[in-house]
């Protein structure tokens, strides 16, 4: 832990009272890491206990979901919603269906969304929840009585200019739809904003499906264009397959990049033909199968369980599967192959060695606060549509998440330059620059 005493202290207190918590020790530690410079620079922030306060959730909610499966038999899971901080907007962050979610899970993915939102500059607050329930098997009758359970407790928390869910890891469109019907049925409002992730054809907006990935790749790009380059011609590897990583493939090949190899919990493929998006939707989305299918169906791939997706040589690595996916070995193969850039489409998918291998390699290294900011900032987007009962195009809502992009990694080279010297040291400009936007916030609004 670097810093000055009093950030080791809120430190050591952060461990002291989340006692096992290590995501969210990890994530706390990344970003107190970066704020020394910004501390010294706002004396003021000490006095107020900004830290402390900003390492304190506002509320911490955990309740059970009991729910009937279809053997008729009792499950009972555990629901989680943390709304860590609200001084810029409504609690806005995700929900996460998965049979890890714990408490730290949850504070670690809240306390990065604090600062991710606050990058974006659209006026909300952090908060993330879920639930260990796992959504694998289950009927689409299950997955519907298990939304239904949980919002039935959830919905007192919630609201338009309260707390706005949406989804993240095993939460998609089909989800929120059985979250908004209960929320609808038990406050009977047609409150649009409250939850975000909606299908277009009813209160959703054009390109939030896409925003993850899309935004990833984006902020890739402009990591990659202050060395005056592009995805043109470039080599890529993307972790993971879900919505983050078949959208980051997406946007590459538009880019006119090649991604070679995608991967999911049971191996990775590479498809030196590059991969077909339309064969990965169908294996992943519509059959449900594992990635091993897409080499099946394809002569031009072939499937490993062994290693992982990041012995595969590349110019850009785009982490999209989850929290601590790339550690160190990986790092040290990437540079090793010549990687030029990484951005994190997960929320921490790399430890803080593989982190630090990369900044000590000169790799562009894009951290997921601001790199994957582009599927909230795009929740956001239609959080104004919904006040506004509007409805924007696709082309008109992907340029205004172009642009949030393009002001997110600017704001992070200018923060890194003026607070360490460093434009390309994104970690220091994604932490410093969210913070102060959220320290002035709490500072104007007294010790609440
Ligand atoms: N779960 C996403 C994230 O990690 C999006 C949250 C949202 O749209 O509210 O940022």
């Amino acid at each position: 832990m670097n810093g000055n005493a009093h950030i080791k202290a809120v430190y050591a207190e952060i461990r002291r009272r989340n006692q096992g918590e290590v995501e969210f020790h990890q994530a706390a530690a990344e970003v107190l890491d970066s704020l020394g410079p910004a501390l010294d620079r706002h004396p003021e922030y000490a006095g107020t206990g900004i830290l402390e306060r900003l390492c304190e959730p506002e509320r911490q909610l955990i309740f059970r979901v009991p729910w009937v499966d279809d053997s008729g038999t009792v499950r009972v899971n555990r629901g989680f919603r943390v709304e860590f901080n609200s001084a810029l907007g409504p609690y806005k962050g995700g929900l996460r269906f998965h049979p890890s979610v714990n408490l730290g899970i949850v504070k670690f993915l809240g306390f990065e969304q604090i600062f991710k939102n606050a990058l974006t500059g659209m006026g909300i607050g952090g908060g993330k929840g879920g639930s260990d329930f796992d959504p694998k098997g289950r009927s689409d009758a299950e997955i519907m009585r298990f939304c239904q359970s949980f919002m039935t407790e959830l919905y007192r928390h919630l609201g338009e200019h309260t707390d706005v869910p949406a989804g993240d890891i095993g939460v998609g469109a089909r989800e929120i739809g059985y979250l908004f019907g209960q929320y609808k049925r038990i406050t009977n409002r047609y409150e649009s904003g409250v939850l975000t992730g909606k299908p277009v054809a009813w209160g959703g907006s054009h390109v939030r499906t896409e925003a993850t990935g899309y935004g990833a790749v984006y902020f890739a790009e402009a990591m990659l264009a202050t060395r005056g380059d592009g995805f043109h011609g470039r080599r890529v590897v993307v972790s993971g397959s879900g919505n983050v990583a078949v959208y980051a493939v997406e946007k590459v090949h538009a880019l006119g990049g090649r991604v070679v190899a995608c991967s999911d919990s049971s191996g990775y493929v590479v498809d030196e033909d590059g991969i077909d998006l339309g064969l990965l939707k169908d294996v992943k989305e519509v059959r449900g199968a594992r990635i091993s299918v897409y080499a099946e169906a394809k002569p031009s791939a072939r499937f490993s369980a062994r290693g992982t997706v990041y012995d595969v040589p590349c110019d850009v690595a785009l982490p999209c599967a989850t929290q601590n996916e790339l550690g160190r070995e990986d790092a040290v193969a990437l540079v090793k192959n010549g990687v030029i850039a990484v951005a994190e489409g997960a929320n921490m998918p790399c430890t803080p060695d593989a982190m630090a291998v990369f900044q000590e390699a000169g790799v562009l290294f894009g951290p997921g606060k601001a790199a994957n900011a582009g599927g909230v900032a795009t929740s956001a987007l239609e959080m104004r549509q919904n006040a506004a009962r509007d409805s924007w195009t696709f082309e008109e809502t992907e340029a205004r998440l172009a642009s949030v992009m393009r002001e997110v990694h600017a704001e992070c080279r200018a923060t890194a330059e003026a607070y360490g010297g460093n434009p390309e040291d994104y970690v220091l400009g994604a932490n410093a620059a969210g913070f102060l936007r959220v320290a002035r916030a709490m500072t104007a609004q007294g010790v609440v």
